[in-house]
């Protein structure tokens, strides 16, 4: 496929568009919950979107089911530090994501789970590279 076609249908498929972007969050924290590090299974929208939450890169972070379901339409940090796996860590980089510094947010994971750290730095070269900012 010619990239001028990929753009094409893209445009003409914004679900292909929002599929690439979520898959480009998951690839940011190298498929792990930003919350419990556990596999990153679905996208969860920090501000819910029954609370007016937005589908936007600051507002969706990669996250496990079980994290996804449990916190539900909870304030995200008053749920977070009750939980048994709570790491201000994470919530550094959770407000770091939030706030749109994703590099920052992405050293503090790296912070929080240093076995991570050799395969994130060709995922965040990568990441880098092909990071773009979606609202959609
Ligand atoms: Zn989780």
């Amino acid at each position: 496929m010619q990239n001028r076609d990929a753009v094409f249908l893209e445009e003409l498929c914004p679900k292909l568009r929002m599929r690439c972007w979520r898959k480009s969050l998951h690839k940011f924290t190298d498929t792990s919950c930003i919350y419990c590090g556990k596999p990153s299974e679905s996208i969860d929208h920090v501000l819910p979107l029954s609370r007016g939450g937005l589908s936007v890169t600051e507002n969706c972070v990669p996250a496990c089911l079980s994290c996804n379901g449990h916190k539900s339409d909870t304030e995200v940090f008053e749920w977070y530090r009750n939980q048994r796996f709570y790491d201000p860590r994470r919530a550094m980089a959770l407000r770091a994501w939030i706030d749109g510094d994703l590099n920052l947010a992405l050293r503090l994971l790296e912070w929080a789970q240093p076995n991570l750290i050799n395969k994130e730095q060709t995922v965040q070269k990568n990441s880098q590279k092909n990071w773009k900012l979606q609202t959609v």
